[in-house]
């Protein structure tokens, strides 16, 4: 009789799909502290923004694609082609991409200012490091309600100061300008709203002081090299 109960047990815990398996998306290790970016971004705001409002993300991508087709694909090629998807594939695949690449951007010993190709890309493009600056800020002062300002290589292989709304990313079949996401700035309230209240250009001024340009040189060469751009 025990043994009986303990198969029948057996069988519904194998029986729910996904349900002892892994989760297939998982929020990214960060190598800095929360309080590392002060006085930029206040240490409280940047654990609720990684535990909360990240996490929240990761769970509810890994709940939208749990049994789909969507659950065997990455990250990267669900969004190239997320028309196909649920709006909660979007939301929560893009929060997901986005916010990935926002902690990977930041740093407490940021290098102030980019070299090699990608300074000569911006001089070239925007006249100077200055005017970029100004572009993104523009961009992210500008988004009503919440989203995203994002530098992006496009797929001729050139820069480009855009933005998305709600977690949307250019990445997505879904957008105007198309292109890899190198720079992203948050500017959803939850990004800066504990410090910098309604004040979201003075958040977008002191991003500059955390935003590490080794990384987005990093970012750069990779995306030009990435078999992305050619899907889009
Ligand atoms: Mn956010």
């Amino acid at each position: 009789m025990k043994n009986k109960i303990l198969n029948k047990t057996l069988i519904i815990l194998f029986a729910v799909p996904g349900g002892l398996s892994a989760q297939v998306h998982e929020l990214p290790k960060l190598n800095y502290n929360y309080a590392d970016m002060e006085p930029h971004i206040d240490a409280m705001t940047m654990e609720i923004h990684y535990t909360k409002h990240h996490q929240g993300y990761v769970n509810k991508l890994n709940a939208a694609i749990e049994g789909t087709d969507a659950a065997t694909q990455n990250l990267e090629d669900l969004l190239l082609n997320v028309s196909n998807y649920s709006t909660a594939v979007r939301n929560n695949g893009g929060g997901h991409y986005n916010h990935t690449l926002f902690w990977n951007i930041l740093s407490p010993k940021a290098k102030a200012k980019p070299e090699g190709k990608l300074l000569e890309m911006i001089d070239k493009q925007f006249g100077s490091l200055d005017n970029l600056k100004a572009e993104l800020e523009k961009a992210g002062a500008t988004r009503f309600g919440s989203g995203w300002a994002w530098l992006i290589v496009t797929p001729e292989g050139k820069l480009a100061v855009t933005s998305t709304p709600n977690q949307d990313n250019p990445l997505m079949d879904v957008v105007d300008t198309r292109g890899i996401p190198i720079l992203g700035i948050d500017v959803w309230e939850h990004a800066y709203y504990l410090k910098y209240q309604n004040k979201r250009p003075d958040y977008l001024s002191a991003f500059w002081n955390v935003l590490d340009w080794e990384k987005v040189e990093k970012n750069l060469e990779d995306a030009l090299q990435s078999p992305l751009l050619k899907k889009m």
